[in-house]
């Protein structure tokens, strides 16, 4: 039985070509030159001034957290139901994640709940935009010039998304991508943040590097981790960057086509195909189980791997972390909508290489083992 995967990125353009030119120049480190072509054309894309491209979206997040001054004893608000990286960009600098719950119909987090959160603490709001839908931007961005707080955009998933027509990635202080290979476009590993401010692309520029003095060099300063990015990855970049618009496309028509052929199965939630700013790029086509169905998304998972079918259940809530809770940290905390989504929710098979026949596959498999879930419940 072929088994189909939950992910094959699409790597049939330019990136044999360019990556060969990688080796045939010799350039293959991150002083090569695509990696200037390819930050100045990815903050193109998306109306920002300045690109850093960093070794993936975790350093990406890092360095921006690190960049807008995030330190010991700050607050940084963010959604629970997100990527470890995220948290994990603020506790590794002494500072304190402080989560909100999340919206049930977009997976997004509930802006509602924001204000609430805001103490003489808070340093910044970290918006993580999740699955193909953008977080509501207006309110957060009003609260951030009412309260003086810095914006982080977290669009590692929103790679040719707008919100209210402006790209996703031009929003607030600093935004951040990854290329991991799931993503609209990859590079295998990487990450980008990309920023207005001349300044802060500076700052970010010494982090990625090690914090080499820029008179002398081997002496530094203050710490920083080695996130280069290379040429190699670069020429990947670039190709897939030329091909953006059409990868877009594709997903906005693979979600179609989920939606359409399994919107009459009963039990689940579909992914919202629209709201009044923005259409859905589909990250990955999400499904949510009803509530009152007795089964968890890693028992889904199992039974669709059973039938050759790849699948990976939604995040796991960040105030529910193992290693969280061994430091005693956000004790008590409860997060219904998080916590919901992160039991009940899962993807199915929704790479760009996808075909029309492995989602009809994927599409028979899952309604196969939706109806065999209906029969016990
Ligand atoms: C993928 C992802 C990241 C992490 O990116 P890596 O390149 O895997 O480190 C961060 N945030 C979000 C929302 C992501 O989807």
């Amino acid at each position: 039985m072929d088994f189909i995967p939950v992910n094959e990125p699409l790597l049939d353009g330019n990136e044999k070509r360019y990556l060969c030119e990688c080796i045939d120049t010799g350039w293959i480190s991150s002083e090569g030159p695509f990696v200037k072509q390819f930050e100045e054309k990815m903050s193109i894309s998306v109306g920002r001034r300045y690109g850093v491209a960093v070794s993936n979206g975790t350093a990406a997040l890092e360095v921006a957290m690190q960049a807008i001054g995030v330190g010991e004893g700050d607050e940084v608000i963010m959604p629970t139901f997100t990527i470890i990286s995220c948290a994990m960009a603020v506790t590794k600098l002494g500072a304190k994640p402080v989560f909100v719950d999340s919206d049930i119909n977009t997976w997004n987090m509930n802006v509602e709940e924001i204000e609430g959160k805001i103490t003489e603490r808070t340093k910044a709001i970290l918006v993580v935009h999740l699955y193909g839908l953008p977080t509501q931007m207006d309110k957060i961005l009003a609260l951030a010039g009412k309260y003086q707080l810095k914006v982080v955009e977290d669009a590692a998933e929103m790679h040719g998304q707008t919100y209210r027509g402006k790209p996703c990635g031009s929003f607030g202080d600093i935004s951040t991508f990854s290329f991991y290979p799931n993503k609209h476009i990859t590079t295998g590993e990487g990450g980008m943040v990309v920023t207005d401010s001349g300044e802060l692309a500076e700052r970010c520029r010494m982090l990625r590097n090690l914090c080499f003095r820029k008179d002398v060099r081997y002496v530094h300063d203050e710490i920083s981790d080695n996130y280069r990015f290379t040429n190699l990855q670069a020429a990947v970049g670039l190709a897939q960057l030329e091909r953006l618009d059409e990868f877009v496309a594709k997903k906005r028509e693979m979600g179609k086509y989920y939606t359409e052929h399994l919107s009459d199965l009963k039990g689940i939630k579909l992914p919202v195909a629209r709201t009044d700013y923005a259409d859905n790029i589909y990250w990955v086509y999400g499904i949510v189980l009803d509530e009152k169905i007795d089964i968890s998304n890693r028992e889904i998972c199992r039974l669709l791997a059973a039938e050759g079918i790849g699948s990976r259940t939604f995040f796991w809530c960040m105030h529910e972390q193992p290693v969280y809770q061994k430091q005693e940290l956000f004790e008590g905390e409860r997060y219904k909508t998080a916590e919901y989504l992160a039991r009940k929710g899962f993807y199915i098979p929704s790479g760009l290489a996808i075909t029309r026949e492995q989602m009809e596959t994927v599409v028979g498999k899952v309604r196969k083992v939706m109806k065999a879930i209906l029969d016990v419940c």
